[in-house]
């Protein structure tokens, strides 16, 4: 593809890109694919000769569209909303029409730089001091195994310059609870710590993490000759929103040294409106904290923030210095490759820097508002409701609800919460996604895709007590 041609077939990309995204409402909001419907539709072997770009752009329309659960849709309530503002997807293109890496900072200085800029506005827009230093990395996986990592580290004293965990003398243990996201205990395993260290710490009535629970797991520990090393805290766990007490849980991290790693995935981008910031008080306390402007933010995916209050050690945990990366500018510049796993780095920082310079805060704040607006006009029409309950608290944009008809209990109740929803997926109409909470099926609905509005969340209203009423 020639440059001429690429401007040809990238102008028939954006028109199909905007129609796609002006469209998108009149679609199925969750796939119909049979599984391997797609697979059959493509070739087993890849072409010999060239194809015309506008035979790959009608295979976006004809398989890869069909075959999509659409998340820009006015009408995805499933999991947490994952919005992609045009401008970050923009910002996406730049980066890689640009086609360079951040393998050290003289290898594309403004790649570092606007990272350094991009994550230090976030850092104020989210009311964080500036003890914080961030960095971008893909998800918030990887930022809770960096977490980890960095625990592990101080905790050893850098065992990973001698015999690493082998040579612990105590087993170092990490502590979280059952409604810390699944990506916590992959990350403490992947760490080497062990599935007999991780300790799931006893929750309250609204699934958050019980500080006193927590200091009597760790004097056991100590008294069973165990090493304390991290506590992973959620601000708005996956399945309910639920709020660990950030502030209590940092008092117990400092008393006994242990590391505290916040995982605000999806709440920080929450922190943008300043009323929301006692959700995580005592932030500042913390070790470290993710969160993900790839989700409700609206930054494409992927981009995921890392803060640190002590990026020297990160650094230590992390650094490889190989002859050809180094230059003379390494005393006075970043090397974010010292920041995280990867060497080669995206530039990220530029669908982050695009989306907020072109939106503003006052209109991302905007519309978070609004949706946290339409998250308590629901959950006050459902617990009005007879036969419907609210079942968890409802800081955020996310709705945990059973419809709970007289007679109906334990399985047969699961049953119907689970036709119910699979009855409004499978209709197109709107998406949720049924998750278990105290053991028993509940649906979650998560408010905050960029062009839902009230009158989307009327509808699902709507809808979901039409479909709970069907025998
Ligand atoms: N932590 C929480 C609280 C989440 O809700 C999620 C995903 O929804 C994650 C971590 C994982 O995020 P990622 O896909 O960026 O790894």
């Amino acid at each position: 593809m020639t440059a001429e041609e690429f401007r040809q077939a990238g102008h028939q990309l954006i028109d199909w890109i905007a129609d796609y995204r002006a469209r998108v409402a009149e679609l199925p909001v969750m796939a119909r694919t049979a599984p391997g419907e797609v697979k059959a539709q493509l070739p087993s072997t890849p072409p010999l000769d060239p194809e015309p770009f506008a035979s790959i752009l009608a295979d976006l329309d004809k398989i890869i569209v069909p075959g999509l659960s659409h998340w820009q849709h006015p009408r995805f309530f499933g999991y947490f909303p994952s919005n992609g503002l045009l401008s970050s997807v923009l910002g996406d293109f730049a980066s890689s029409g640009l086609g360079v890496l951040g393998l050290s900072w003289q290898s594309s200085p403004a790649l570092t730089e606007v990272e350094e800029v991009a994550t230090d506005w976030m850092r104020q827009m989210t009311g964080l001091s500036e003890a914080w230093s961030g960095v971008i990395q893909d998800t918030a996986s990887t930022c809770t195994l960096l977490a980890l990592m960095c625990a592990r580290e101080r905790a050893s004293d850098y065992g990973l310059s001698r015999g690493g965990l082998q040579e612990e003398d105590r087993p170092l243990v990490v502590y979280t609870s059952a409604h810390s996201h699944s990506s916590v205990d992959k990350a403490a395993l992947l760490a080497g710590f062990g599935r007999s260290n991780v300790r799931v710490v006893e929750h309250d009535a609204h699934y958050a993490m019980r500080a006193a629970a927590l200091e009597e797991a760790i004097q056991r520990d100590l008294a069973a000759g165990f090493h304390p090393c991290a506590v992973v805290a959620t601000t708005g766990a996956t399945t309910s929103t639920a709020l660990d007490p950030v502030e209590d849980l940092a008092r117990i991290a400092q008393r006994y040294t242990i590391w505290l790693h916040v995982d605000a995935a999806m709440a920080g981008s929450a922190m943008i409106l300043p009323e929301c910031r006692w959700m995580w008080q005592g932030i500042e306390s913390a070790d470290s904290l993710v969160f993900n402007p790839h989700k409700w933010l609206g930054v494409a995916f992927d981009c995921s923030l890392y803060y640190v209050r002590d990026p020297q050690h990160l650094i230590r945990v992390m650094s490889t210095n190989p002859s050809y990366l180094r230059s003379s500018a390494d005393a006075q510049v970043k090397n974010l490759r010292d920041w995280g796993l990867p060497l080669g780095r995206r530039f990220r920082a530029m669908k982050l820097w695009f989306m907020i310079r072109e939106q503003g805060v006052t209109a991302l704040q905007n519309r978070l508002r609004r949706d946290l607006a339409n998250a308590q006009w629901l959950a006050a029409e459902v617990r009005q409701a007879p036969g419907w309950k609210v079942l968890a608290p409802v800081p955020l944009q996310t709705i945990c609800v059973r419809h709970e008809p007289p007679g109906l209990a334990e399985e047969a109740l699961d049953r119907h919460t689970l036709a119910w929803a699979d009855r409004i997926n499978r209709s197109g109409r709107a998406y949720l996604t049924p998750a278990i909470l105290d053991g028993r099926w509940m649906v979650r609905v998560s408010i905050g895709a960029l062009s839902t509005e009230r009158e989307h969340v009327e509808a699902l209203w709507k809808l979901m007590r039409d479909e709970a009423a069907r025998p």
